[in-house]
């Protein structure tokens, strides 16, 4: 995850492209099948450079990556870089629905922030609808106890 991002003291932090490819290569060493960055919380993470780079180096290692993505700007962004597959989802425009089905991006939900967004619609902010019209028109969606992307026996998140 970027350097000081969300949920950075839990996370591989790094900062520039050459870090980005380097946590990649550590996270192999270290066994893991699948990579996941957190691309956005409260702003959007990541230069357009250490998307190219992690994307890369992950694809390059043979592994799926997928992206903490929650609102339509994040979710648009990493799935022009390149990223297999959104984590939790949320309001997504059209368009962003469409990248999805072009690339046959697999959402990934979690039932947590999903209630957090519930929580927000109850109070008067949409955060559902995207994810609704997204799976409707035949997105491939999972949820965290059945990845469907790969098998993911060592989910590292950085
Ligand atoms: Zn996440």
């Amino acid at each position: 995850m970027q350097t000081g991002g969300h949920t950075y003291w839990c996370c591989r932090e790094a900062s520039g492209p050459d870090e980005m490819r380097r946590a990649v290569r550590d996270q192999v060493r270290g066994g893991a099948d699948l990579i996941k960055i957190m691309a956005c919380h409260d702003r959007l993470e990541f230069t357009d450079e250490e998307l190219d780079a992690v994307v890369d180096e992950t694809h390059r290692n043979g592994l799926t990556i997928t992206a903490h993505a929650t609102y339509d700007a994040c979710i648009a962004r990493v799935m022009r870089h390149g990223v297999d597959m959104i984590e939790h989802g949320g309001s997504m425009s059209d368009e962003t629905i469409q990248l999805l089905l072009e690339r046959g991006a697999y959402i990934c939900t979690t039932f947590s922030p999903v209630v957090l967004q519930a929580e927000m619609a109850r109070v008067g902010l949409s955060a559902m609808s995207g994810l609704r019209s997204c799976t409707s028109l035949g997105t491939p969606h999972s949820s965290h106890s059945r990845p469907a992307a790969r098998p993911a026996e060592n989910v590292v998140q950085m």
